[in-house]
């Protein structure tokens, strides 16, 4: 039989992920990447423009040898249409026959249509073209803008911070920093030790105009001029669909529509990372994570299946963390926010809480904070959220992974943790636990006023 022919467009995290995936679980198979950038981590970009990476890993310069060493075959071209019925993939200069394709085209920045958008001085932040641009016109700016306060606004914020000499301003058309992502009371404490940094964060009105002759020298805010070196747009990013729309697969509103084999409306049509829409892990509805988290789980699932085996992709739960290097505080959010859930009418309670992060007799132990959200009819846990010096990462993963299994709150009081002190704190004292026991018992009162009174009856504190 002649070896499986697999395709995939788009070599960054989701299809190098896919890649590896597919030549692990067939030896034999003739595998072919076609990309027209060499895959970069942009998670290391913020941090780049910081100053804290120095290195040139970040541009993953490596991937072309390994995939020579795994006998994946690399195409550096640009693919521009997928002929399903001949089973062919097209790019300037040749085509691909494939048994099996995957779509990983991934996302580009949006920028909105306003005037001087093209400014020399504006960015957006995506490609290693954007970075090295970005960094050289660091080197002559004091002051820089940056449009939009989602998790990488903040994250270029707080590095370029920590870099210092400049004078930043973030400006947010919502009326708070991270508004999608985090609740209004845990984003406002990340709000206030921005300031608290002299970090000016302007909310509430949008830039409606780039102002300058050739060169960017401030933005229009409202009836406000704010003077500018520079300006960084990151007010998020669109799924890159023409490929799959003009091949007729389907695409929704977020990007192109998927199973749960990551399969598109196409046979034997994969797509995975940034590009596809999945949904959500905890309703159903569709979703996108646009996180590399997700990127390359997907690419993972989608590999091993189009080399035949049979994974499934559960859905979106959104988990992330991040480092505020200047504060030296750790972030992470995962599932949905309360404020989200009730938007999905969805009968909600949240509970805040703190805790240390070691024993507190430990010298070093710092400050945790915690919210966990839960669904009160289904009795699970929906989302968390936290802030801390550190310990963020590993209690959000437990969280992710509980939320996925579909742990009910009952379940998640006999959560056996790990003790020692100059690591955790004592187990009745980790908030992830004070909060999860304060859940159960508020599910117990509600289902025991119900069963007294017949009501649905909401959380008292
Ligand atoms: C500044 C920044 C910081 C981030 N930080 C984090 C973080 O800390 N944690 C996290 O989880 N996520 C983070 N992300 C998000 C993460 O980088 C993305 O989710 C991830 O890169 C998506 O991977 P992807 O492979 O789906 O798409 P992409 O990375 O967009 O790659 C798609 C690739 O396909 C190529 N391509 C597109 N069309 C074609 C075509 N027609 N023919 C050939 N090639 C094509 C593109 O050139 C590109 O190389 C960050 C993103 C940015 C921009």
């Amino acid at each position: 039989m002649a070896n499986k022919k697999i395709v995939i467009v788009g070599g960054s995290d989701a299809g190098i992920s896919a890649a590896f995936a597919a030549r692990r679980t067939d030896r034999h198979a003739d595998i072919t990447v076609i990309t027209k950038e060499n895959g970069i981590s942009r998670c290391a970009i913020p941090f780049v423009l910081g100053g804290q990476i120095t290195g040139k890993t970040w541009m993953l310069e490596n991937i072309p040898s390994l995939y020579k060493q795994s006998d994946i075959k690399l195409i550096m071209d640009e693919a521009i249409s997928i002929d399903p019925n001949e089973r062919l993939v097209r790019t300037n200069d040749s085509s691909f026959p494939y048994d099996s394709l995957i779509i990983a085209t991934g996302a580009y920045p949006f920028v909105p249509p306003i005037p001087g958008r093209d400014l020399k001085g504006a960015f957006t932040v995506r490609t290693v073209e954007d970075t090295l641009q970005i960094k050289e016109r660091l080197k002559t700016s004091k002051s820089v803008i940056i449009v939009g306060a989602g998790a990488i606004g903040i994250e270029i914020a707080s590095a370029l911070r920590a870099r210092g000499g400049l004078e930043i301003k973030i400006v947010e058309m919502c009326d708070r920093i991270l508004p999608t992502t985090f609740d209004s009371d845990l984003s406002r404490i990340i709000e206030d030790k921005l300031k608290d940094a002299g970090i000016e964060i302007i909310t509430g009105v949008g830039v409606s105009e780039l102002l300058g002759d050739e060169e960017v020298m401030a933005v229009r805010v409202g009836d406000r001029e704010i003077p500018g070196d520079m300006v960084i747009f990151s007010i998020g990013v669109r799924p890159n669909t023409e490929l799959a729309k003009n091949a007729g697969i389907e695409v929704g509103r977020l990007g192109i529509k998927t199973d749960d084999h990551m399969m598109t409306s196409i046979k034997d049509i994969y797509a995975i990372g940034d590009c596809a829409e999945s949904v959500s892990l905890i309703n159903g509805e569709p979703a996108a994570s646009q996180l590399a988290t997700a990127a390359v789980l997907q690419g993972k699932i989608a590999g091993k299946n189009v080399a035949g085996d049979d994974a499934t992709f559960d859905g979106v739960l959104c988990s992330a963390i991040m480092k505020l290097e200047f504060f030296d505080i750790e972030i992470g959010r995962t599932g949905f926010t309360k404020e989200y859930a009730k938007t999905r009418e969805m009968n909600v309670m949240a509970r805040k809480t703190n805790s240390l992060t070691r024993s507190d007799d430990y010298p070093g132990a710092k400050r945790l904070d915690v919210e966990l959200i839960f669904d009160i009819d289904s009795e699970r846990l929906i989302g968390a959220q936290m802030i801390g010096e550190e310990g963020v990462a590993g209690r959000i993963d437990l969280v992710s992974l509980a939320i996925k299994l579909g742990a009910k709150i009952s379940d998640l009081t006999r959560i056996k943790n790990c003790f020692n002190p100059p690591i955790t704190p004592f187990p009745s004292d980790d908030a992830l636990l004070v909060g999860i026991d304060y859940a159960d018992r508020m599910i117990k009162r509600i289902k025991n006023r119900k069963r007294s009174t017949g009501s649905s009856g909401t959380p008292s504190k």
